[in-house]
């Protein structure tokens, strides 16, 4: 199907790159458009975002007027790198459908623009790389907003000869990583090339270009991902204090559309909240803000994809890279809640994974000491701080309230079970090892078989506790 009758949505598109690439500067580049007067061409403000209409998009670019653009815009995440970025869960969607690698062009493939790309490799995403501050190479003539086929054809014969090498580089560097890539106006393959569009975020040239290739390129390999559908599918950006009206979600909306009144639930470290939505706000296009400050728009109904802000009751622990929830009339409630608790689970394993670096050991040994147990209770072992800690805090939370004797990271060992075996003396029904996502050594095994310690295995957290609390009320009866 050519799929011209189906309903787009906005591609959303994250910013990342090294430190001093240029992100926030592109960003500003594409905020504020040289198109003269009024409101940059509908150019609108969200909630950690920013909406670019397709129409500003070809008023930008040297587009012919016949040529079409299949999405109705484009939504760019504004604060580069942001931490649900990272924390974007493993399942289902992810913040971004698109993202945008900042290069600087004078420096080639830094540490962390490899990090950003070996993530984008891992979760899927596909990218451009914007080969930024064009305008550094020595002899550039500016040309503010041009195209960069035009601009590139007005420098010197050093100065392309510098430019080609320097894409060559940074191509080279893009293999080592594991991708093919070209410049973007000589790219044949663009599903399988990664695009490569140089930019200046200070003279503007190659921007329009970056812009047209997005609303244009994405659209292309992702047809099915973009088209709109009433299944909600949400991702929590942050939590703020808005004076008026107190605890706000920011969000992003992906797909769907979010009503004042829907029952939604949110993911907290200490589990699922369920409650409603109160208020639905978006900030009110610039024109107007001067006269409304500080005051948002409300609306009964918002469409994906943007972002908005959602006044609830008992949100304010809400973690970041988490999906919202709405619970449709006549779904499970606690089906859903149970869906939401998995990706708590997911989300705090996932942003452990991101933050460890070469200290990992130490901080996770001090983390460790910081948990607090008791003379008596069961022994945990998780993969993970984050799921150590929600199997801890899972554990209290129980009508049981199970206490916890020691805990520590990785495979059980030996050394595990010895530790474990002082409850059997004081506390027999505690003498248990909860593993979750872990390896058990064969030695640690035959202890545990010897010594009569129970070690209880399962891959979803849930189910770890379950089993555990099932045992200790047989145990009881
Ligand atoms: P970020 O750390 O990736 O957000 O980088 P910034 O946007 O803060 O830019 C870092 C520095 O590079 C700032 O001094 C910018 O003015 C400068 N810069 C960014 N983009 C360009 C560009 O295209 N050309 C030139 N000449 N300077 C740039
Ligand atoms: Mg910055």
């Amino acid at each position: 199907s050519s799929g011209t009758d189906r309903e787009l949505r906005a591609p959303i598109c994250c910013i990342l790159g090294h430190v001093d690439a240029g992100k926030t500067k592109l960003l500003d580049c594409i905020r504020h458009s040289n198109v003269q007067g009024g409101e940059a061409g509908g150019i609108t403000q969200q909630i950690g975002a920013t909406y670019l209409p397709a129409e500003n998009i070809r008023e930008r670019t040297s587009l012919k007027a016949e040529a079409t653009i299949k999405v109705p815009g484009l939504l760019v995440i504004d604060t580069p790198g942001h931490q649900s970025f990272s924390n974007m869960h493993l399942r289902g969607s992810s913040l971004c459908d698109v993202a945008v690698v900042v290069v600087d062009i004078t420096q080639g493939l830094e540490k962390q623009t490899i990090e950003s790309i070996g993530l984008l490799k891992r979760r899927n995403v596909k990218f451009v790389v914007a080969l930024n501050k064009v305008d550094r190479l020595y002899g550039w003539k500016t040309c503010p907003n041009a195209p960069i086929v035009k601009a590139l054809k007005s420098q010197s014969d050093d100065v392309q000869r510098e430019f080609k090498w320097r894409v060559a580089e940074v191509v080279t560097q893009l293999k080592d990583c594991g991708f093919n890539s070209a410049l973007y106006y000589e790219n044949k393959k663009i599903k399988e090339v990664v695009n490569i569009v140089p930019t200046s975020a200070v003279s503007g040239e190659g921007i329009p270009d970056l812009l047209l290739l997005l609303v244009r390129w994405v659209p292309e390999i992702m047809m099915e991902k973009l088209t709109y559908v009433d299944t909600v599918e949400c991702t929590v950006l942050e939590i703020n204090e808005v004076k008026e009206f107190g605890t706000t979600i920011d969000v992003v909306l992906i797909n769907g559309a979010l009503k004042k009144g829907d029952q939604i639930i949110v993911c907290t470290k200490q589990g699922p909240v369920t409650t409603s939505i109160r208020h639905l706000l978006t900030p009110y296009p610039l024109k107007e803000l001067r006269a409304k400050q500080g005051s948002y728009e409300r609306h009964e109904e918002l469409k994906a994809a943007q972002g908005v802000k959602i006044v609830a009751r008992g949100v304010q622990h809400a973690l970041a890279g988490t999906s919202l929830i709405v619970v449709k009339p006549g779904h499970d409630l606690e089906q859903a809640e149970a869906a939401a608790m998995q990706e708590i689970y997911n989300a705090i394993s996932l942003s452990n994974e991101n933050e460890r670096g070469k200290n990992e050991d130490e901080t996770a040994i001090k983390e460790i000491s910081r948990i607090q147990t008791c003379k008596e209770g069961v022994y945990v072992q998780a993969s993970s701080l984050g799921t150590l800690e929600a199997i801890i805090e899972h554990l209290k939370t129980l009508s049981l309230n199970v206490p916890v004797s020691g805990c520590n990271l990785g495979p059980v060992h030996k050394q595990d079970v010895m530790k474990a075996t002082a409850m059997l003396k004081r506390k027999e029904e505690y003498a248990a090892i909860l593993a979750f996502d872990v390896k058990v050594m064969p030695e640690a095994f035959e202890l545990a078989v010897e010594s009569g310690v129970k070690i209880f295995i399962a891959d979803t957290v849930y189910k770890l506790v379950d089993i555990f609390t099932d045992y200790i009320k047989k145990l009881k009866e």
